[in-house]
């Protein structure tokens, strides 16, 4: 059974994620992605750009601020509505969401039975702007991305020349002060979020919603997840936001049970109208066949990227025997795997006549790595352990043929191949 800890252990040691701070003791709720960790976050925000591309619906990128001021988030409900029911101890002074926990127990943490009233607590990071400190400085750390790209809408269909129907996608940081973070990059305080907000016509909006439900699930599909720790789960009436007209969870079986990957919701039109009525703004568009205006509905597609590494680690991880050895490898697939390929001389004699090979991968804009220390099978599972597809490795007749040894990283195969095909190979391997 996969534990959580073995995931958050080969993370830090193999340069994924380090906990912020890390030097201080950590901050909690915050981590910092170290070399491969970024890497393998670029190629995530890759793979859902290419997968939204591929579909051959307009989908503009988009890139909003982080900081907004407090009319946005009265807009769209955050100051509202945007909080958790939280509980103190009084014993241990320990701090606890209220729905999280079954309050007629003693405190988890100190054993003793002392609760204050719940009471709600907003998620959001407020902040000040500027050197006056008044109503009006204050502005607040996105806590999600979404709101960016509606009050932006008017400002992309008309600069952009779209009509509708048509997509805005966005990736970017948004920040939310959770009470309990937990499991790792689960649950964090600063995370990533990609998101997609599909603008149509409201009888349209149902059956967009179907589209982009399928479109997701090709891209878990797609991205190698074993389907049988994925599901999609529709939510139930009661469980609806009241504006939201359907909204279907893609759930993954992590080490601690089934949890939210991504959520897919029909908003109908409330966030548009919302920012109509708050920014007295005009958000409807003209329909040119009836020959009304009318305020589009919303489909959202909303991951985050964190989450889903953190779920792509879980779900390639696997442990196998190999010649009374253990044997660490993770399955990702190639294009999400940080390094595509190792270029590996057999001794360090021949780093000099390797290093050229790595050299031109990398300038070709490749995701590749150069490994000269320890015996050749150490680094091959060194390569194992951080997901590499491909190793090369370079020996003392390939100077003579022009040759060099494939290896394969989930079959562990061996074989022998001219140099110049080695581009040919990998790009084969990235093609999705
Ligand atoms: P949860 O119920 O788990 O708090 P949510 O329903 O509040 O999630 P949304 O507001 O729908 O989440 O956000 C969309 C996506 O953003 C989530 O599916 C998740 O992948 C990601 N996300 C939300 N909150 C966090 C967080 N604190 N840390 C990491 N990722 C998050």
């Amino acid at each position: 059974m996969l534990t959580l800890e073995t995931i958050v252990a080969l993370c830090k040691r193999c340069g994924f994620v380090y906990p912020s701070a890390d030097i201080y003791g950590g901050l909690n709720g915050v981590y910092d992605f170290g070399p491969l960790g970024t890497r393998m976050k670029e190629h995530i925000r890759s793979f859902w750009k290419k997968t939204l591309y591929q579909t051959d619906k307009t989908i503009i990128f988009f890139e909003g601020s982080l900081l907004g001021p407090t009319a946005v988030w009265e807009a769209s409900g955050h100051i509202e509505n945007f909080t958790d029911p939280m509980v103190d101890c009084l014993n241990c002074k320990k701090r606890f969401r209220a729905d999280e926990l079954d309050l007629t127990k003693a405190c988890p943490s100190c054993g003793k039975m002392n609760w204050t009233q719940a009471r709600k607590f907003n998620l959001m990071f407020k902040t000040q702007m500027g050197a006056m400190e008044d109503a009006t400085s204050v502005a607040f750390l996105r806590p999600e991305t979404a709101q960016a790209i509606f009050i932006n809408f008017k400002n992309v269909m008309s600069s952009y020349r779209v009509k509708i129907p048509f997509g805005i996608a966005q990736i970017g940081k948004s920040f939310r002060n959770e009470i309990t973070p937990k499991q790792f990059l689960f649950r964090t305080r600063e995370f990533e979020q990609m998101e997609l907000e599909w603008f149509c016509k409201p009888d349209q909006a149902s059956t967009d919603f179907l589209f982009w439900l399928s479109q997701r699930k090709n891209f878990y599909e797609k991205l190698g997840f074993n389907m049988e720790h994925l599901r999609f789960r529709a939510h139930e009436k009661d469980e609806l936001a009241h504006y939201s007209k359907e909204c279907t969870d893609v759930e993954y079986q992590f080490p601690f049970g089934w949890k939210e990957l991504e959520g897919i919701a029909n908003r109908g039109n409330y966030d548009l109208s919302q920012h109509e009525k708050f920014s007295k703004k005009d958000l409807k568009v003209f329909d040119e066949e009836t020959k009304e205006s009318y305020t589009p509905h919303v489909v959202e597609c909303s991951v985050g990227s964190d989450r889903l590494m953190l779920a792509l680690l879980c779900d390639a991880y696997h442990e196998e025997e190999v010649e009374n050895e253990k044997r660490v490898v993770l399955k990702l697939h190639p294009a999400i795997a940080p390094i595509t390929a190792a270029l590996l001389p057999l001794t360090k004699k021949l780093s000099d006549a390797t290093f050229p090979l790595f050299n031109e991968l990398k300038k070709k804009g490749f995701s590749v790595q150069f490994d000269e220390t320890g015996s050749i099978g150490k680094r091959y599972r060194r390569q194992d352990e951080i997901g590499t597809p491909l190793c090369f490795t370079y020996d003392f007749e390939s100077d003579n043929d022009k040759m060099v040894t494939v290896r394969d990283r989930d079959t562990m195969t061996q074989q022998r191949i001219p140099i110049d095909q080695i581009e040919t190979i990998i790009k084969e391997k990235l093609t999705y």
